[in-house]
């Protein structure tokens, strides 16, 4: 777990450009932003990834929805729209196992993804 790279940033060990913060979770730009706004959106407490969010664990997913909303509000793009993704396994594309909310805006976004 220490050779998180999400864990080490939250740690400080890693710079990153910070969007939010509180007790429970991280918000920070993307370091290959693929839209305007592109931040990544992490709880503190490592989890993998959504086939690892049980009872005991699944209120920080609800409370990072609604600080995203407030995320999106901050950069102006809550009335045009944006969109919250996560990768759940290789073929999903996911990259970095600690699980992240990517949240996307400031462009017209394509559907479906490929
Ligand atoms: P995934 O492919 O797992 O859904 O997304 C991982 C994301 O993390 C990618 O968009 C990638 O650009 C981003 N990322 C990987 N390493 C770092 C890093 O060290 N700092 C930041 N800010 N983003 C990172
Ligand atoms: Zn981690």
């Amino acid at each position: 777990m220490n050779e998180c790279i999400f864990c080490k940033i939250i740690n400080g060990e890693i710079p990153c450009e910070k969007v939010y913060e509180d007790d429970k979770i991280l918000a920070f730009n993307d370091i290959n932003p693929e839209a305007p706004v592109h931040v990544l959106i992490i709880p503190k407490e490592h989890i993998s990834m959504i086939n690892d969010i049980n009872e005991e664990n699944v209120q920080v997913v609800s409370h990072i929805f609604l600080k995203a909303k407030e995320i999106a509000a901050k950069f102006g793009i809550d009335e045009s729209g944006y969109r919250i993704v996560t990768n759940c396994g290789i073929e999903a594309g996911q990259t970095v196992f600690h699980i992240h909310y990517h949240l996307l805006g400031g462009r017209e976004l394509q559907w479906p993804p490929g």
